[in-house]
Parts: C-alpha cells; sequence; structure tokens
C-alpha cells in the first residue's frame, strides 16, 4: 500500500560538458556525456522512496527504450509503476542539458510527460482513499495540475505542490493546496506583488519558500520562521529542490509536524548536494541516520 502518490514527469537528462557551445553550423568536440534519470515528478519520488516512503508514482513515457529504463529505475527503488502508463505517439521525456563553465543551457522536451488525458484522473479516484499526501509538480499539462488538486481536496487527501516551473495560478485553487513550495525565484513569479515576508504571512502554515544554501522560510501563524540549511561543500546542486520536496513529503506523511518534516527536507537536500546528478546523490534513511544529530 502506497502512502505517498506522485504525479509527474518522467524524463532522461542527456548531460553533455563542453569548454564552449557551437555556433550555428558548427561542430565541436565535446569532453563528457552522461545521461541520468530525471523529470522532477521522478526525482521526487526517488527521493521519498530511498526515505522510505510508500510511493506510487502516477506519470507517463514513451514504448521506447528510454520508457523501459525510466520505468526499471522507479522499480529499483521500490516504487509502485502501476500507475506509469506508455504512449505510442510520443517519446519519452527528455532534458538535453548542456555545461559550460559550470553553467547549464536546457532544452526540455516534455515528450509523453503531456499525455496525460482527464480520462485517467478517474481512475485514481478509488487509490486516493489510500493515499496520505499527493505530490505534484508543473512538469504535467496546467488542466491535469488543477484536477488533481480538485480532486484531492474533495477526497480529503493532502497536497504538496511543488510549483516548479513557475507559473501564475489561480488563487482559489492555491487555497486547495495543503503545502506550496517554490523556490524564491519561483516565488517572484507566482507572487510578483507580494514581499517574501507578506507573502509567507498571507499562507501561514502553507507556502514554504526554499531559498538554496539559506534553507526554508514560512510563516507559522504568529511569526516568520527559517529552518536553516546544513553547512556543507556542494558538488553539484541539481534535483537539490526535488529532494528537498520527496524528504519533506516523508516526514509529513509520516505524521511529523512541519518544522521537523522541513528539517529532514533540509538534510536530504544537503545530502544529495554533495554528489553528481539529482537522483545520484539522494539519501538512504541509512545515511540519513547516521549523519543526523
Ligand atoms: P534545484 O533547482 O537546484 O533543484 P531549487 O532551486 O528548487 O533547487 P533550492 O531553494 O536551491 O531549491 O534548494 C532546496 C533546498 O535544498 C534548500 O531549502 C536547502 O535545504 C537545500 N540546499 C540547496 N542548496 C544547498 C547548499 N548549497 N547547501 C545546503 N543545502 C542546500
Amino acid at each position: 500500500m502506497s502512502n505517498i502518490m506522485v504525479l509527474g514527469s518522467i524524463s532522461t537528462d542527456f548531460v553533455v560538458t563542453a569548454d564552449r557551445r557551437p555556433e550555428t553550423g558548427e561542430t565541436i568536440t565535446g569532453k563528457d556525456f552522461r545521461t541520468t534519470f530525471g523529470g522532477k515528478g521522478a526525482n521526487q519520488a526517488v527521493a521519498s522512496a530511498r526515505l522510505g516512503g510508500r510511493v506510487s508514482m502516477v506519470g507517463t513515457v514513451g514504448e521506447d527504450l528510454f520508457g523501459t529504463e525510466l520505468i526499471e529505475n522507479l522499480r529499483i527503488n521500490g516504487i509502485d509503476t502501476s500507475n506509469v502508463e506508455r504512449v505510442t505517439h510520443l517519446p519519452s521525456g527528455s532534458a538535453h542539458i548542456t555545461i559550460v563553465d559550470g553553467d547549464n543551457a536546457i532544452i526540455y522536451i516534455p515528450g509523453a510527460n503531456n499525455a496525460f488525458d482527464s480520462a485517467r484522473l478517474q481512475h485514481l479516484e478509488t487509490e486516493l482513499e489510500k493515499v496520505e499526501l499527493m505530490v505534484i509538480q508543473n512538469e504535467v499539462p496546467q488542466e491535469i495540475v488543477e484536477a488533481v488538486i480538485g480532486l484531492c481536496f474533495e477526497k480529503g487527501v493532502k497536497v504538496l505542490y511543488n510549483p516548479a516551473p513557475a507559473r501564475t495560478m489561480d488563487e482559489a485553487l492555491l487555497e486547495k493546496v495543503t503545502f506550496m513550495t517554490p523556490n524564491e525565484s519561483e516565488y517572484k513569479i507566482m507572487f510578483p506583488e507580494l514581499s517574501l515576508s507578506e507573502g509567507i504571512k498571507k499562507y501561514p502554515g502553507k507556502l514554504i519558500v526554499t531559498l538554496g544554501s539559506k534553507g526554508v522560510c514560512y510563516h507559522d501563524g504568529a511569526v516568520e520562521r527559517n529552518v536553516p540549511a546544513y553547512v556543507v561543500g556542494p558538488v553539484d546542486t541539481t534535483g537539490a529542490g526535488d529532494t528537498f520536496n520527496g524528504a519533506f513529503a516523508v516526514g509529513i506523511a509520516s505524521g511529523l509536524d512541519i518544522e521537523a518534516s522541513l528539517q529532514l527536507g533540509n538534510l536530504a537536500a544537503a545530502l544529495s548536494v554533495q554528489k553528481f546528478g539529482a537522483q545520484g546523490g539522494m539519501p538512504t534513511l541509512a545515511e540519513l541516520k547516521e549523519n543526523e544529530h
């Protein structure tokens, strides 16, 4: 039985490192190439499962080799993939990343991640009865995000909404989510007219803004609170936000309060930034316990 359901993107990251970017029409020789598993949905599902969460993934991949590997990776991480569908008319989602001097340039092709149709949500209705927490992001079509939030609200299922990449959202919809976790730049896009203090005060106990190496801030209804990050030497911060969200979800789904869940999120994310790749550094429960003090 799963108590965390993650609905979102499942993708492969194709990462090339080079000394410079080619001009139009030019071919250059690069330095390195690797593929890593990605997609914010899959990343957050893996982060939760490594920490002992019972996770079910809802998503779509293509009928291609990448799709097979993407599903296998979720299974290896102990995730229920019975709600991952395969489609023939679109390729599996992919992100094409070039790194020059440590700076990313990314072309994201959603592919099968856009092949969600609302008929699938009806099928999820009965499964939702077992779910403690629904986790969603913005890498699937907006109408699906809106429909899932509405459905969970009706069924009394808590929702952790990580609004990444940022979109402007209807305020009435935000009222229906239990937690939302933008980073600072996503926050500014969502709430251009509100300072950080004004925003968290408007949504106490709900709006959690992640601040990179400064941790997270939220308002507890009485005062503003900052839960500081752990001080570490980062190697690769890709996926820090996904690790944070996956770990925070495990905390909430297992009954911890918001402050303890945020600490869990910060610790898992701090461990993850010390290794390469979004999923590569996500800690297991045993690794987390070794570093708890
Ligand atoms: P990314 O896009 O890199 O995955 P993000 O922009 O979504 O991340 P951030 O706010 O940068 O999210 O980071 C999320 C959390 O990860 C932070 O709240 C913090 O707990 C942890 N974190 C990020 N960077 C660092 C760091 N340099 N040192 C320690 N913890 C970090």
